[in-house]
């Protein structure tokens, strides 16, 4: 694959035929997840797709003319067009497939599919999910010698890279950025040694053979499984929530908050996320209202303390949603209060909810014995009802879910196999 500056775009680029032009950074967790991705996509569609790379840093005034705001970015041209969509960040091997695909007639993309061979890997142990939990017992296993990998749908860090502080992960005496501190938990397993394929799609999973296949075609088989895949938000499955996900209803404060400077927003939770992540939004919008089922919060009495003295927060406790509606730029969220069935109507600029975590279980169909709560029992080594697998962190069923105790579950999970590897 060629490296080229922005003084070769105009030939090498712009005046050639099919091109995909890599936008990538050093030090960039994402770019080297994709690289891997592009070299082996290189070698299939190389004779009918140019690839080629450019140093963002290197080339910044071009990046900026070009809009690309981020690494990677991977952008396709057509004879000097850019087609298709750019695809940054994360980046998946079935997106940048399907973007190569639509750039080529049929009877190469059926050639070039014919030529993918399926890949078979074998490893001590495999980890699933990279959140605190996975890369602690990633880094435990790799320490101990044994030959892991670390496999999760999306970039590492789990929650954790979207927690805008964390304040009570011990070790540090001022408050982390969570990005920071999932990064550097991140470049020390990986430093250790554990191979990691971020950013995949993991296809099936089969915990009786202990067998993953990801991507479709690469089959990845362990003697143990570790199961790390954490949680995602709970909906309230009121109508238009759906719809506005992402276009003015949020579920991480630390990504969006900030887009709601000197505005007026909505929280829906009452629990320790509602409570700690509405006082982190104030710092933001003007006036939060903060829509509560019960009649008191459950959150830690600390957090709960500053939220009922932020004059910028308004509380209605008994509470619940019942529709959200985009009106113009405002959304409309009514409620109805559950005692009196009245509704009323608050119109703000964004809505964010925090109403509890579901676990990310659906691939592990089987005999998982689960508790009522679809959460996995684990034993005090981590041990499912399966033979060989384990299971750490949120995913398990357990009172508590913080960072310190997913770090414990991966330590316990990489210690007891080590053990019986030994
Ligand atoms: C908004 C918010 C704020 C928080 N603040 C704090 C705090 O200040 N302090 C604290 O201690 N805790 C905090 N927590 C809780 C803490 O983040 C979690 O307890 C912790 O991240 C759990 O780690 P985990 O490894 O079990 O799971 P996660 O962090 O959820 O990571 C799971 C990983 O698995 C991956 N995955 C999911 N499905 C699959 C699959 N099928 N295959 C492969 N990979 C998969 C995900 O992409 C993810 O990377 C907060 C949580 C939230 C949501």
């Amino acid at each position: 694959m060629k490296e080229i500056n922005s003084s070769e775009f105009e030939k090498e680029v712009l005046q050639a035929g099919k091109v995909v032009l890599d936008f990538y950074s050093t030090e960039c967790p994402p770019c080297e997840a994709l690289s891997s991705k592009f070299d082996i996509l290189s070698t299939l569609y190389g004779k009918d797709v140019k690839f080629l790379k450019m140093y963002r840093q290197g080339n910044r005034e071009l990046a900026d003319k070009l809009g690309v705001k981020s690494s990677p970015t991977l952008l396709f041209f057509d004879n000097g067009k850019e087609v298709a969509g750019r695809l940054a960040g994360g980046v998946k091997r079935k997106d940048i497939i399907q973007n190569l695909d639509s750039m080529l007639p049929a009877e190469t993309v059926s050639k070039i599919s014919s030529q993918i061979k399926p890949t078979i890997s074998e490893y001590d142990v495999i980890i699933l999910g990279a959140g605190p939990g996975g890369l602690t017992a990633g880094l435990y296993l790799c320490q101990s010698k044994i030959n892991t990998v670390l496999i999760d749908i999306a970039l590492p860090g789990g929650h954790v890279s979207t927690t805008h502080e964390v304040s009570n992960y011990p070790g540090f005496i001022e408050p982390q950025a969570g990005y920071l501190l999932s990064h550097n938990m991140s470049e020390q397993t990986k430093l250790c040694g554990t191979v990691y394929k971020v950013a995949v799609d993991v296809t099936k999973v089969d915990l009786e053979k202990k067998e993953v296949i990801i991507d479709e075609y690469e089959t990845i088989r362990a003697k143990k499984i570790i199961i790390a895949t954490g949680t995602t938000p709970n909906l309230t499955g009121a109508p238009g929530e759906k719809e506005l996900k992402g276009k003015g209803i949020s579920y991480c404060a630390t990504c969006d908050a900030k887009y709601f400077d000197g505005k007026e927003a909505v929280v829906i939770g009452g629990g320790n996320s509602a409570i700690e992540e509405s006082e982190y939004i104030t710092r933001f919008v003007n006036k939060l209202t903060i829509v509560h089922q019960f009649d008191k919060f459950t959150g830690n009495k600390q957090a709960q303390d500053k939220v009922f003295n932020n004059p910028k927060i308004n509380i209605l406790f008994e509470n619940e949603p019942r529709a959200f509606i985009r009106d113009g730029e405002k959304i409309i969220t009514e409620i109805e209060n559950v005692k009196t069935k009245e509704r009323q109507k608050l119109v703000t600029d964004g809505v964010f909810i925090f109403i509890g975590m579901k676990p990310n279980i659906e691939l592990f169909k089987g005999n998982l014995k689960l508790d009522q709560w679809g959460y996995i029992k684990a034993d005090e080594d981590m041990r499912t009802s399966i033979p060989g697998i384990f299971a750490v962190g949120d995913v398990t069923s357990k009172k508590y879910r913080q960072i310190t105790t997913a770090v414990a579950d991966g330590t316990i999970a990489a210690m007891a196999i080590a053990k019986e590897m030994d």
